[in-house]
């Protein structure tokens, strides 16, 4: 697997973005509080770059898909992803809004980050159902308002990733298979092994395992202490 599309329900921050609008955003702000959020730690550091989290091809795969349902499709955008599960205080909204996002939701971070540990390529469909709750026209966010768009959402989600999948295929050119290459900070030799071990999957491309069979073998000689 290479390639991420995530599908988020999310509420709108802007006048402009109306609920059942698209939009394929293109920077986040993690506010969520208590989960797992890196891959790595237990002895080997690593710092993923996360200026661009989305993908480009990807999210132009997307854009193209999302335009062809007819759809209102907003490139581009802030995506605050908060911890929930409650809906945001009124205050909460208003200072999210005041840092200029553009949706809310509660889905898309870490995920977004892990994704680029494992060099996937990312890209997001939010679909907005509603205004949040700082709209001071627009009815107060209920489960019931949220839940109908959201029904109507998921069928225009279906509709765009029946057109997008087909599109996504060939190599990667977009550099997000590389995101590891210079971003593990530990020294090889210092990586504990069951650490290695766990993180085979990301790091055996840059560290061969063979290293790993012949630091394992080191160990295991009593000569060695
Ligand atoms: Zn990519």
């Amino acid at each position: 697997m290479e390639w991420v599309i995530s599908i988020s329900a999310v509420g709108s921050m802007k006048e402009q973005i109306r609920p059942l609008d698209l939009v394929i955003p293109d920077q986040f702000f993690d506010a969520t509080k208590r989960r797992v959020s890196t891959f790595f730690g237990d002895g080997i550091v690593a710092h993923v770059g996360m200026a661009d989290p989305i993908c480009p091809a990807l999210a132009a795969t997307l854009e193209k898909a999302a335009r062809a349902t007819g759809a209102t499709v907003h490139r581009g955008g802030t995506y605050v992803c908060i911890e929930g599960p409650q809906f945001s205080t009124k205050a909460e909204s208003r200072i999210y809004r005041s840092w200029g996002v553009d949706v809310i939701g509660m889905t898309n971070m870490p995920e977004a980050k892990l994704a680029r540990e494992a060099e996937l390529c990312y890209a997001t469909l939010a679909l907005a159902t509603d205004y949040d709750v700082w709209h001071e026209t627009h009815e107060v966010v209920s489960v019931e308002a949220v839940i109908q768009n959201l029904l109507q959402n998921v069928a225009t989600a279906k509709d765009v990733l029946r057109r997008a999948i087909p599109a996504v295929n060939g190599p990667r050119d977009c550099g997000c298979a590389e995101l590891l290459k210079n971003a593990v900070i530990t020294s090889p030799a210092a990586f504990p092994l069951t650490t290695r071990r766990r993180l085979d999957l990301l790091l055996s491309k840059y560290y061969p395992p063979a290293d790993l069979k012949k630091r394992a073998a080191v160990r295991r000689d009593p000569r060695r202490g």
